[in-house]
């Protein structure tokens, strides 16, 4: 192997730990964690953000000094990972960046993370706003792109009345947390594992909704389970003493989801062991489960990455290095790929149950992940157990030796007369160390052929004969 080989494989490897790493840690994450580390100087700012909160936010006011610190920190990172843009001639304040970071800070509450990464820009426009997309007038909006559009007018009004039912900010934060796990990576592990066992918990509300059955909810639920979502959120923050008598499961799991509890006031809204219990010794109740169990459909780091980075680096490499001593040709190579595609395409249904969704991810995960590592075991095995073993006697028609100094190694390439061969030029060519340039010319070359349990052939050696040289000289 010469120098550009491992010199490649080290800038793939380097490339794709970049990938890893930047998948952690965004660039906001970035900001936000320097900024926090300079926080004593930030003093006034969180005692400005506090205050604003003070004023808006009845959930803020309901925690304890240890609880609204907390909440002054997740809204410091909010404002600074977010750009406010004002439209309509709308003029930002601090007051709206702290208002709207405050309904984020307050669903996410429960989260280890801020949950929001995917959204870096707000746009806020004075009053309901025509939409092109829609053809109508909207209050708000989550884009999958990472903006969330709101009117302040209807913001406003959502906190105006915190018994209502209606909050503006909640609902497109809490549409923001769902779109956040299909096109974001710093979500809430437990939300993202969880968020398909409450759907299910919900779905015969919802369906009742969606029949035009009086609910609890109010009618905008039904329109998808988006909205439902949204809309449950709104009222599990403005009437969370109804909802639970009123529909005590979903209310329950959305506690679990969010890991908060909106009835427990005096300890800061935490979902307590004793809650927990009380549900879990309620037979009448869902239970929560002991452990909640992973869902793959939103993990970033998925296993199948792993098994593609295995056949990069292992799979690829050994396949590579073969192809120097391996006669097949790359008709085999290609036939052996394709079936394995097809295979491992053939059982999407099973794939798509552990979380592979996309087909350019699954094509990639059978290629790398399984095709590539399943090729180098299949030349691995060959190579262990040999068959049969011939050695084929060729006349040299040309070559050409030419020292390499870099590896102190000669390089041999020949003409021989033998179509076989021939038609494999890469065996033709090798490296061969420690020996000196031969001043003789040469008349034949003796290949010696080894087939393996596979059926796969390759060179396991090759013996040159001079012309003026009793003594053959053995080559690797
Ligand atoms: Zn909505």
């Amino acid at each position: 192997m010469n120098i550009s080989g491992p010199f490649l494989i080290a800038i793939v490897l380097i490339f794709f730990l970049v990938l890893v790493f930047a998948n952690h840690m965004s660039s906001s994450k970035i900001k936000v964690w320097l900024l926090l580390l300079f926080r004593p100087y930030k003093d006034a700012e969180f005692r400005e953000i506090g205050a604003n909160l003070e004023k808006h936010n009845s959930f803020y006011r309901n925690l304890s000094e240890a609880g609204k610190v907390r909440m002054i920190e997740k809204c410091f990172e909010f404002i600074y990972s977010k750009s406010l843009e004002g439209r309509e001639e709308l003029e930002v304040t601090e007051e709206m960046h702290v208002a709207i970071a405050g309904t984020a800070a307050q669903i996410s509450f429960g989260f280890n993370t801020s949950g929001f990464s995917h959204y870096k820009t707000i746009r806020i426009f004075p009053e309901s706003f025509y939409s092109k997309m829609f053809d109508r007038y909207l209050k708000g909006g989550a884009s999958t792109s990472g903006v969330l559009f709101l009117s302040w007018k209807d913001f406003m009004e959502g906190f105006a009345d915190e018994k209502d039912k209606y909050n503006l900010g909640l609902h497109e934060m809490a549409h923001a947390l769902r779109i956040q796990l299909k096109y974001g990576n710093d979500f809430d592990k437990r939300f993202a594992n969880y968020v398909d066992v409450w759907e299910e918990i919900a779905l015969p509300e919802f369906t009742r909704l969606q029949n035009g059955e009086s609910s609890f909810l109010r009618p905008y639920a039904a329109t998808n389970i988006e909205e439902f979502f949204a809309v449950c959120v709104e009222h599990f923050f403005e009437a969370a003493e109804d909802f639970q008598k009123q529909l005590p499961d979903i209310f329950n799991h959305l506690c679990f989801l969010l890991n908060l509890n909106p009835l427990n006031k005096s300890n800061d809204f935490k979902l307590d062991q004793d809650f927990i219990e009380s549900v879990n010794n309620d037979p009448s109740r869902i239970s929560f489960p002991d452990k909640v169990k992973k869902n793959y459909k939103y993990d970033t780091n998925h296993w199948s990455f792993y098994y593609i980075l295995i056949g990069i680096f292992a799979g690829l490499t050994y396949v590579y290095h073969a192809s120097e001593w391996y006669l097949y040709n790359d008709y085999f190579i290609i036939c052996f790929i394709v079936t394995v595609i097809a295979i491992v395409a053939g059982f999407r249904k099973y794939f798509y149950s552990k979380g592979i969704f996309l087909v350019r991810h699954l094509m990639l995960f059978s290629l790398l992940g399984v095709a590539m590592p399943a090729l180098a075991i299949v030349l691995f095995l060959d190579q262990q157990f040999v068959v049969e073993t011939r050695v084929l006697n060729t006349k040299v028609i040309d070559y050409s030796i030419v020292k390499d100094p870099r590896n102190k190694a000669l390089v041999y390439e020949y003409r021989v007369d033998n179509q076989y061969l021939m038609s494999h030029p890469k065996v033709l060519k090798f490296q061969a160390f420690g020996l000196e340039l031969a001043d003789k010319e040469f008349l034949s070359l003796d290949m010696e052929l080894s087939t393996g349990i596979m059926g796969l052939t390759r060179v396991s050696g090759r013996k040159i004969i001079y012309r003026k040289s009793d003594t053959p000289q053995q080559m690797p």
